[in-house]
């Protein structure tokens, strides 16, 4: 595939991310959303970030320029014709991702791929609302694009090997070290192996086994990890992994996945985690 337009579905963190990163690269991005005005937001939010980078002498002006030029928003989805790859990262929800693949079969060329950056929703349903399920695959950058080097890739039933070898070219050309999945896998990799550990990590501190400091200094010092599992489920947020555990439990049907109840106890008492200030640790500001 020669990528030179790419069009993003949904200016939000993920959306705008991927934008930028596509224009670092050389390449086209146009981001769009259910309105101008937020798709013109997602892109603002990315002169910002960076503005920092240039006061702080990381690029210079002229680098910053150079990226804004190639990124242009819409707020519909007509750009789909010039697209040569369509990746969408609109809110997660079925219903209105298969209404977004729908539409975007009708307007994209019909051998453009149409990849998504959805969490843990099902690949073969969005497939289904085209007529090129064999052209439908799962890209999962991980937050924020443009710092993180992994890019999962996962097939739905009907995506073809070629589908999945041009994405991973994609990946490359995005200067991404990509993995891909040999069959449908809700989550993909990464999602699945955290989750269980910051379900045991949750266990430990629920059944007494030690504090959050000593599970967090010992997963750090004697597994490498960078940051401890209850450092990482409260960057995260108790009510996303929730979240994501809950879909898994559900889509996958095992209850290897079901989270642990003082997960349910710390979101009802507002203890969400860095976010909210407090979650298994105590947050001041900035620290
Ligand atoms: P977000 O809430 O920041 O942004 C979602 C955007 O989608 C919003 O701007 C919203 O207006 C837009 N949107 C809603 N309906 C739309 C429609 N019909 N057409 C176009 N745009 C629409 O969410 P996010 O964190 O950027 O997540 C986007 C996707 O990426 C989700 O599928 C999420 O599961 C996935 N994802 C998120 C992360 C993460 O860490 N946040 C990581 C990997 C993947």
């Amino acid at each position: 595939m020669d990528i030179k337009n790419v069009l993003v579905v949904g200016a939000g963190t993920m959306g705008a991310g991927i934008a930028q990163l596509c224009a670092q690269k050389g390449i086209n991005a146009v981001i769009t959303d259910i309105s101008q005005e937020l798709a013109d937001k997602g892109k603002a939010r990315i002169e910002k970030g960076l503005a920092k980078r240039v006061e702080k002498g990381k690029i210079t002006e002229a680098d910053k320029q150079a990226v804004i030029s190639l990124i242009s928003t819409a707020g519909d989805l007509s750009p789909a014709k010039e697209a040569d790859i369509i990746i969408e990262s609109a809110v997660e929800d079925l219903g209105i991702k298969e209404k977004i693949f729908a539409q975007l079969d009708k307007v994209a060329r019909p051998e453009v791929i149409l990849a998504t950056n959805t969490t843990s929703l099902s690949i073969s349903a969005m497939a289904g609302a085209t007529g090129r399920p064999d052209k439908v695959v799962q890209m999962h950058f991980f937050n924020p694009p443009v710092i993180m080097q992994l890019v999962e890739i996962m097939p739905g039933k009907n995506t073809s090997s070629e589908t999945l070898k041009a994405v991973e070219a994609f990946a490359i050309q995005l200067g991404k070290d990509p993995v891909v999945c040999k069959n449908e896998a809700p989550a993909g990799i990464v999602s699945r192996c955290l989750g269980q550990l910051l379900n045991e990590a949750t266990w430990m501190v629920a059944s007494g086994v030690a504090d959050a400091e000593d599970i967090d200094k010992a997963m750090k010092l004697g597994a490498n990890h960078p940051m401890g599992p209850l450092q990482l489920i409260d960057f995260i947020g108790l009510d996303v992994h929730r979240a994501k555990m809950q879909t898994l439990h559900t889509v996958l049907d095992d209850p290897r996945y079901q989270h642990p109840e003082l997960i349910d106890k710390m979101i009802n008492e507002g203890r969400l985690g860095r976010k909210a200030g407090k979650g298994f640790y105590d947050y001041e500001e900035g620290k």
